[in-house]
């Protein structure tokens, strides 16, 4: 099921120009800028500009050309930001579970050290 899309979402406001943001790259499909809480020395984010919730809503609805856009987009911030070589993470939460907090789908593309193991184990 998709999942309703609220446009006073930060990253909304910040695609409509009501926030500012730090873009690193932009097509007509897609958005980067950086995390204003970075994670890792790189830590970019890259988001389409249609109304999209979230992955599972993306998947369903959006057409080949944002999808592969976004895709390209996705690696071309880790190519730009020089880490392409070095090794990146590509994080994309998805729902209450994944710990998303904005409801606008969104790729982190994190590197620029060693990432360590993708998850700690709750066990
Ligand atoms: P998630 O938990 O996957 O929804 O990640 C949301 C990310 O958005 C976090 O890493 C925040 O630091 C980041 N974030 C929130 N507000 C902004 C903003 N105004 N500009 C850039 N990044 C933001």
């Amino acid at each position: 099921m998709t999942t309703p899309y609220d446009a006073d979402n930060i990253f909304a406001q910040i695609l409509d120009g009501r926030i500012p943001s730090s873009p690193v790259d932009e097509t007509p499909d897609t958005l980067s800028f950086a995390d204003i809480n970075p994670q890792a020395p790189v830590h970019h984010l890259v988001i389409p500009k249609g109304p999209y919730a979230d992955l599972t809503s993306f998947a369903e609805n959006a057409s080949d050309k944002e999808l592969a856009e976004w895709v390209r987009g996705l690696a071309r911030a880790a190519t730009s930001a020089g880490i392409a070589q070095s090794g990146y993470r590509v994080v994309v939460n998805c729902g209450a579970d994944s710990h998303q907090e904005v409801p606008h789908l969104h790729g982190h593309v994190l590197g620029g050290h060693p990432l360590g193991p993708i998850l700690t184990r709750r066990d």
